[in-house]
């Protein structure tokens, strides 16, 4: 199975995906994930994506797909693949397109993450993350027991660098002019279907659980006749 969980930014697509990866056995891959990992590291790549990654703009589609790539050799499943944030332009999408008609192998479904962007914008800049063990946090929805601690592992909270609030409108911004068109496409081709993810966590799992059992039986019903 492919799938594709697109949506702006911060509305839960890598959380579900974290989610959904075991119970699925698809491999997770986060293209903001990768980035954040080679910046981290320091590498080439790494170093030129940070760049576009600090304004809020779009890291250009040859570093990410030349990251894709390397990450789907590296990484190859028996069952699929769960992308997540990627493809996030037309440019990506045609890219993707070539590598899967290598192997002969098509996207099964796009799943969108719909909500406002006022609760958009209270997720991203509200959001901390443990320094340690990863787990999220928010000060809107979520706050910590103890201020800048996580109570999982009590590891430092830190609020990632372009969640900062004008960068978070810059995020959206890019997203409705560079995105938008991804879901279109998706959509003319009958592959989009849409989540209420303005629920809690756990209703919207449920409800992508619902959407992608109802796809896999229908796809079960077609292999049978
Ligand atoms: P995310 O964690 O998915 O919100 O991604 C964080 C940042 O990484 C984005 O604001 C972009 O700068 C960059 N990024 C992630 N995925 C992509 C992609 N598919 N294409 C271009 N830039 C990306």
């Amino acid at each position: 199975m492919f799938l594709i969980f697109l949506g702006p930014p911060g509305s839960g697509k890598g959380t579900q995906a974290k989610f959904l990866e075991a119970e699925l056995n698809l491999v997770h891959l986060s293209t903001g994930d990768l980035l954040r990992s080679v910046v981290k590291e320091g590498t080439q790549i790494g170093k030129q994506a940070k760049v576009y990654m600090d304004k809020g703009e779009l890291v250009p589609d040859n570093l990410i797909v030349d990251l894709i790539k390397t990450q789907m050799e590296s990484t190859r499943s028996k069952n699929g693949y769960l992308l997540d944030g990627f493809p996030r332009t037309l440019g990506q999408v045609e890219m993707l397109e070539q590598m899967l008609s290598k192997t002969n192998r098509t996207i099964d479904r796009v799943i969108k993450f719909s909500l406002s962007e006022e609760t958009l914008i209270k997720r991203l800049t509200g959001r901390l993350v443990c320094s340690v063990c990863g787990a999220n946090f928010n000060t809107f929805f979520n706050p910590p027991k103890k201020k800048g601690l996580c109570d999982n592992c009590g590891g430092s909270l830190e609020k990632r660098g372009d969640d900062q609030a004008e960068i978070v409108r810059k995020r959206l911004e890019v997203y409705n002019q560079q995105s938008q068109p991804v879901e279109e496409y998706y959509r003319k081709q009958r592959k989009l279907m849409e989540v209420n993810a303005s629920q809690t966590l756990q209703k919207t799992l449920a409800a992508l659980k619902e959407l992608i059992a109802r796809d896999v039986s229908k796809s079960a019903r077609g292999k049978s006749r």
